[in-house]
């Protein structure tokens, strides 16, 4: 096939994919498709669809990409919170970041922003960053378990939600390849759900402090969290020079 018969194919099959989820057209961005080198059987051309089916950008697989990551949450309807969200919240900072931040679900604000900690738990976020030589313009990404922000009333759980919603972390974990994961639990106590149990074990150093937001409302809480971030700047300063001298310069060491 032409990479113009690729692309004219794919298109048609995620405006169809479209239609079947919700009616709506998702933006994909561009498609980038090469030609393939020239078959005379009947079955270098089945392998030749099959091939372009598994690299729609709709797709999981060795194309991905953040834009196609993108598109795929922006168009997601796996769990009920996609009747009640006004907007998808998907993650936001720069590629190869040294941290991956991680919040439970989106709140108001930041649905209300359409990007991960926005508002003053935010602001103290990027405080509490700026104090180890880290910020999300830079070296960090910042993003949520759950991509679309559950309903006050806690109906339905996020819990619920989890399941579906993991591939998605799964798949900013293999594009981004953080150095070390933050995660942030926004109630005492309340621990990672089980769906996303990869996190522990994915190889990359995890921590897990209090929320911005229960730090804001509990001064107690401050202590703990410094001392995690000390910890995990430490950690970050074994595992990558040039932020070591950040510290440095920014007299932080
Ligand atoms: Fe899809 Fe996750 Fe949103 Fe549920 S919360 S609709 S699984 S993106």
């Amino acid at each position: 096939m032409t990479a113009e018969e690729k692309t004219a194919l794919a298109k048609a099959l995620d405006l169809a994919d479209d239609y079947l989820r919700d009616g709506y057209a998702c933006d994909r961005g561009e498609y980038a498709f090469t030609e393939d080198p020239p078959q005379n059987s009947v079955t270098g051309a089945v392998f030749s669809a099959a091939s372009l089916i598994n690299a729609s950008p709709s797709r999981r697989g060795p194309a991905d990409s953040l834009e196609a990551l993108k598109a795929d949450i922006c168009g997601c309807t796996a769990c009920p919170l996609h009747k009640t969200r006004e907007k998808v919240v998907i993650g936001d900072g720069p590629g190869g970041p040294l941290v991956l931040i991680l919040g439970d679900a989106p709140g108001r604000e930041d649905e209300e922003a359409g990007k991960p900690f926005a508002g003053p738990a935010g602001e103290l976020l990027d405080r509490m960053l700026g104090a180890i030589a880290l910020s999300r313009g830079t070296n960090c990404y910042l993003t949520h378990l759950i991509k679309c922000r559950p309903p006050e009333d806690g109906n339905p759980s996020a819990f619920q939600t989890a399941a579906a919603c993991a591939p998605f972390l799964k798949r900013e974990l293999a594009l981004l390849k953080p150095l070390v994961i933050l995660g942030f639990e926004r109630a005492t106590g309340a621990g990672i759900p089980e769906a996303f149990n990869f996190l522990k074990t994915a190889g990359i150093p995890f921590f897990s402090t209090h929320h911005p937001a229960l730090i804001r409302s509990d001064e107690g809480l401050k202590r703990p969290a410094w001392e995690k971030l000390k910890t995990l700047s430490s950690t970050l300063t074994g595992l990558d020079r040039d932020y070591a001298g950040a510290l440095r310069t920014a007299g932080r060491t």
